[in-house]
């Protein structure tokens, strides 16, 4: 044991192996137990109301506010984001709703960004909608002066999420961030793609929004989402819609997610190295039109993400030329033995995906030709490739 602090801040991948370890309430082991429970005895009335703090606080006194299996996953990723608290909810999609719902109110105004996660939208135009609560879909690579004129008296949230779903736009986060908090508008940001590479909080974002879903589980065998904030403010507002709401994740799903987090570096790091050859693979086909990766040189958004961002996960995008024959792209992707066909990413196996045809409202879209989105996992890069280039015999000519 030595007296003095460490001269240097630990690095990230120092802060992975020693956060939300449970210490000597482990009795010695590694790792925290799996505590599940809805009841939490007391040994009197008074040690009840002493355990009870404030409902906000991680307290000890009933399920539904969690176990310390929740907290232990929460420590975490809040270290990850950066943030000071975080709150485990169900799945990526109600880490998205609940921050929405927590600071909009009928007759309020939200922008969102035309590029959001296709399920984020569906809730603006329903329950949203059905709230007296108006969305408005802007261009997601608007620079911020432009979007400082579509903020009304009523705007009280701009959602970010960078790069876009399927159509990966990069933004400029902390000008647009600056532009809403002129305003006084709160940022809230689906930093999913971003996982370990873009610290949100340095950027101007309030709320930040993970699918744990995705590279934490790194497995497919867990959904759960987190919302972190930096000021106390947004943390009680969070945390208390997601108790109103009674929000619950179970803590099997917790535990996991925090064996996710133990090797979350190693894995991005690989997927991001992988994911970028692929890529390069795929700039280099003449049936291709655009490889819709943000850490490539020459692809859209690049000089940001390079500005803004430390890595990439290994989730991109690729648009073929305007004359191969969107039925030819489908049964190249049939015709795929490594990649499976499905939604979700950041596993440690790869994906294929059809996306032409993303909705989209503005004129932003950039997918001229057939699209379809890749996501890479842990294989040899070398046998994706060969497995794509005996698939791209599939292509035609419209
Ligand atoms: C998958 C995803 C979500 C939702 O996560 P689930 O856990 O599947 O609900 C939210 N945002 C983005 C960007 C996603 O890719």
């Amino acid at each position: 044991m030595t007296e003095d602090p460490p001269q240097t801040p630990l690095r990230a991948d120092t802060r992975l192996a020693q956060v939300g370890r449970a210490g000597a309430r482990a009795h010695g082991f590694v790792n925290p137990p799996l505590v599940r429970g809805s009841t939490v005895l007391h040994a009197s009335c008074a040690d009840r109301a002493a355990a009870g703090g404030h409902r906000l606080e991680q307290a000890l006194v009933y399920g539904l506010l969690g176990t310390p299996t929740h907290f232990a996953l929460e420590d975490a990723i809040a270290e990850i984001e950066g943030g000071t608290r975080c709150q485990i909810v169900s799945s990526g999609l109600a880490a998205c709703t609940l921050p929405l719902m927590a600071y909009l109110k009928a007759g309020d105004h939200c922008l969102m960004p035309d590029s959001v996660y296709g399920p984020t939208r569906h809730f603006c135009d329903t329950v949203l909608a059905g709230l007296r609560i108006t969305t408005t879909y802007y261009p997601p690579t608007l620079d911020p002066a432009a979007l400082a004129l579509m903020f009304r008296p009523t705007t009280r949230v701009l959602f970010l999420e960078s790069p876009g779903s399927h159509t990966f736009e990069m933004q400029d986060v902390p000008g647009l961030a600056e532009a809403a908090h002129a305003r006084g508008v709160k940022v809230l940001m689906d930093n999913t793609w971003g996982i370990h590479f873009f610290q949100p909080f340095a950027h101007g974002v309030d709320v930040s929004i993970q699918a744990l879903t995705k590279y934490v589980g790194g497995h497919s065998d867990v959904l759960l989402g987190a919302i972190t904030t930096r000021a106390e403010e947004d943390w009680e507002r969070v945390r208390g819609t997601a108790l109103a709401f009674g929000q619950y994740a179970s803590p099997d799903d917790c535990w996991l997610a925090l064996r996710g987090v133990r090797t979350l570096s190693v894995r991005l790091y690989h997927q991001m190295e992988s994911g970028i050859r692929v890529a390069r693979w795929f700039s280099e086909r003449p049936e291709v039109q655009t490889v819709l990766h943000p850490a490539l040189p020459g692809a859209p958004g690049h000089a940001i993400w390079q500005r803004d961002y430390t890595g990439a996960c290994s989730l991109f995008g690729v648009v073929f030329q305007p004359d191969i024959s969107a039925e030819s792209m489908v049964a190249m992707i049939d015709a795929l033995t490594l990649f499976g066909i499905g939604a979700s990413w950041g596993g440690y196996e790869s994906l294929a995906l059809p996306t032409t045809g993303t909705i989209r409202r503005t004129a932003s879209a950039p997918l001229a030709g057939p699209a379809a989105r890749f996501h890479i996992g842990l294989e040899d890069p070398a046998d994706l490739i060969a497995d794509l280039t005996q698939a791209f015999s599939r292509l035609r000519r419209a």
